[in-house]
């Protein structure tokens, strides 16, 4: 499958930037403990933005780590280092590679016994039991799904979700890798990684893939929500943390298939 430069309209992606992608994962609990700064700066990244970032650190992994995958890997430094230098990147930052090590020690961890990682990763079960720290995450989300913004009830749940993915980073301390997000917002970015843009998640790049010409799919949703942070009526700076957010085929583009490009996001008060 030949790799697509998208120029995705909406805003830069600093895809290929070491910089952004260490600011990410310090911030999302990579070397344990974040500041609230730290923390913020990661934040500050649209979830489809670190969603690009994501698989740089299959690119940060060393070659040997997928060669040998039950072999003990205990030169894990020393090949990131090599790694590194192969690849003209900075192999003396000491954070860069701390950051990589714990994302190969993890990894490797999870390929190794599947089942005693699905144990060991954390639920929405488990976040409710820490009463403390439920609170501060539901708080920093105004209790509402963090990405579409619905407000949670009995009829729609709150699920656990890691924000780096589970097998690259685990469960780092104080919440740093965890949001909540309503099922339908979790179930459209696990199809979305999983398939890492898959032809339906575009729609379009693949020319044949053309099924539907007017529902908008679980992962469009999810693709739309997590590019855009705002409702599109101009002058509303309503988000999701403030009203719950819905997305519609554009006015004027009802034609067409169901691509980014062809749905906006409206808060609930400029629905209709
Ligand atoms: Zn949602
Ligand atoms: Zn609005």
């Amino acid at each position: 499958m030949p790799s697509v430069e998208l120029d995705l309209g909406f805003e830069a992606l600093s895809v290929g930037s070491l910089e952004t992608f260490k600011e990410l994962m310090i911030g999302h609990g990579a070397l344990g403990s974040a500041g609230e700064d730290q923390w913020i700066a990661a934040t500050g990244l649209s979830e489809l933005q670190k969603m690009h970032l994501v698989p740089l650190a299959f690119g940060l992994m060393p070659p040997n780590l997928f060669q040998i995958p039950n072999h003990p890997f205990r030169q894990v430094k020393p090949s990131i280092v090599a790694h590194l230098q192969f690849h003209n990147a900075d192999a003396t930052d000491v954070e860069l590679i701390e950051i990589i090590k714990h994302i190969c020690d993890h990894y490797v961890d999870c390929v190794r016994d599947p089942a005693r990682a699905a144990r060991r990763k954390s639920g929405m079960r488990d976040l409710k039991a820490n009463r403390q720290l439920y609170d501060k995450v539901m708080t920093r989300q105004h209790g509402r799904c963090s990405l579409c913004g619905v407000l949670f009830s009995s009829i729609v749940h709150e699920t656990l979700d890691h924000v780096i993915p589970y097998k690259l980073l685990g469960d780092p301390p104080d919440a740093l890798n965890w949001q909540v997000l309503c099922n339908e917002c979790n179930g459209g970015k696990a199809h979305y990684i999983s398939a890492l843009q898959s032809p339906e998640a575009w729609n379009w790049i693949y020319g044949q893939v053309n099924r539907d010409t007017g529902s908008i799919s679980q992962e469009l949703r999810y693709v739309a929500l997590s590019s855009r942070a705002k409702c599109a009526r101009v002058g509303c700076d309503n988000n999701a943390k403030l009203k719950q957010m819905h997305i519609r085929r554009s006015a004027g583009l009802a034609a067409g298939i169901g691509i980014l490009w062809n749905v906006e996001i409206m808060c609930e008060d400029h629905l209709i």
